[in-house]
């Protein structure tokens, strides 16, 4: 009896945060990976499995990028997960949030049916499409008012997947995924900020943490989770739209407080408020409900909160040390 055939997956955005950690987990399972990365992009996310990994090089706003890919990875699932990511810089650029998330995302779909019209396709949606919620915590029914070019961009993508499935029945699932974060998250986001600030204050390399809202609710998950349940769709016989979360909510004074317990130091004494670094508030929290991943996927994080923060906190005193 011949083996089973390797199975074989493509990650768009495979340098990033999600996708290496992707990436390092379908290695573990045996796939066969494969995975696009710009020219400039760096790789030192993939230090641990570069050398396991057929690399692509090019725009995944570039159809050919991604034609060329499904053509040598002859990929059983796909995961889009490259998209610009740190949601306020889409301000400042509209135009090109659309066509780096909905013009690419709308691309890869129709590359797909025509070259790998039977792989299981699981796309990185945000709870950005929700917007200021109207309840929490969000659902897969949720109502989507997005509030960001960014959320924009990410509905149309999401709709189209609901959209195409249903016509052209290509297995697509849209992940809406919550925060989520890891040692690798570049330091604009918060949860990095604060981790990077606690490790530095305690080493005395600086003195104080300048933050915009204390009181901002966040439902933080660890990056690893989060992929671990994309790779669940990925493996569904029935595609579908799941809630990636870990239902709970912190708020940036959690956050810190957990961060700053690490090091063993008083947030109070090194904290700063400046008002300039406030963003609109938000009456309800952005927080998911995973139920739906919970019963289908059998899905739920394993890594807490305190644990994550914690983790990078060390990850942080390493590097400045
Ligand atoms: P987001 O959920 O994609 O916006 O991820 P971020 O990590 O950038 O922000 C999480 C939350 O932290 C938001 O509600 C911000 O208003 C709040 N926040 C408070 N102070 C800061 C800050 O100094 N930097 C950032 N990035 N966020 C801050």
């Amino acid at each position: 009896m011949s083996p089973e055939p390797r199975r074989r997956a493509l990650i768009t955005g495979i340098a990033g945060q999600d996708g290496s950690y992707l990436a390092e987990q379908l290695v573990d399972a045996g796939y066969a990976v494969h995975g696009i990365v710009r020219p400039t992009s760096s790789l030192a996310n993939l230090a641990g499995v570069g050398d396991r990994l057929v690399l692509h090089e090019g725009d995944v706003g570039v159809p050919a990028t991604i034609r060329r890919a499904l053509e040598v990875s002859e990929p059983d699932e796909i995961y889009h997960l490259a998209a610009p990511t740190f949601v306020p810089d889409s301000w400042l650029a509209p135009a090109g949030t659309i066509e780096g998330i909905a013009v690419a995302g709308a691309d890869l779909l129709a590359a797909v049916r025509e070259l790998a019209p039977d792989a299981h396709v699981v796309l990185a949606s945000s709870r950005e499409i929700f917007g200021i919620p109207v309840s929490s915590p969000q659902d897969e029914s949720t109502p989507c008012h997005p509030g960001t070019p960014y959320g924009v961009a990410k509905l149309a993508v999401h709709q189209l997947v609901g959209l195409l499935r249903d016509r052209q029945d290509l297995h697509l699932s849209s992940a809406i995924l919550f925060n989520h974060e890891s040692v690798r998250r570049p330091a604009n986001f918060v949860t990095r900020k604060v981790t990077r600030a606690a490790a530095a204050i305690s080493l005395g390399l600086e003195q104080e943490l300048v933050l915009g809202d204390l009181d901002a609710v966040r439902d933080w998950s660890a990056a690893t989770d989060i992929m671990a349940g994309m790779r669940l769709m990925a493996g569904q016989d029935e595609p579908g739209d799941f809630v990636l979360a870990s239902g709970v909510g912190h708020s940036v004074g959690d956050l810190v407080r957990a961060a700053f317990a690490e090091v063993g130091l008083d947030p109070d004494v090194h904290l700063r408020v400046d008002d300039g670094l406030r963003r609109p508030p938000e009456p309800v929290a952005p927080v998911g409900d995973p139920a739906r991943a919970r019963e289908l996927l059998g899905w739920s994080v394993t890594t807490s909160f305190e644990d994550l923060i914690g983790e990078m906190v060390r990850a942080d005193l390493d590097r400045l040390s």
